[in-house]
């Protein structure tokens, strides 16, 4: 049993499988950034992941 699912511009990942995403495209940056350039922050209600977004850290630009 995961966490829950996280919505990038890449569509829907899972949870445990983030560490493995290369690059996402910022969409301020416009440009690809790397996974551990990002943080990952997930709302989580009643126990269950409901929706996620990414920070850039380079731009502090926020992607859901
Ligand atoms: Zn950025």
């Amino acid at each position: 049993m995961g966490f829950g699912q996280i919505h990038t511009v890449d569509g829907w990942v899972n949870v445990e499988d983030i560490p493995t995403i290369d690059t996402v495209i910022c969409q301020l940056c416009n440009e690809p950034t790397e996974a551990k350039d990002i943080t990952i922050t997930a709302k989580i209600k009643d126990g269950q992941v409901i929706a996620g977004t990414w920070s850039c850290n380079k731009c502090s630009a926020v992607n859901g």
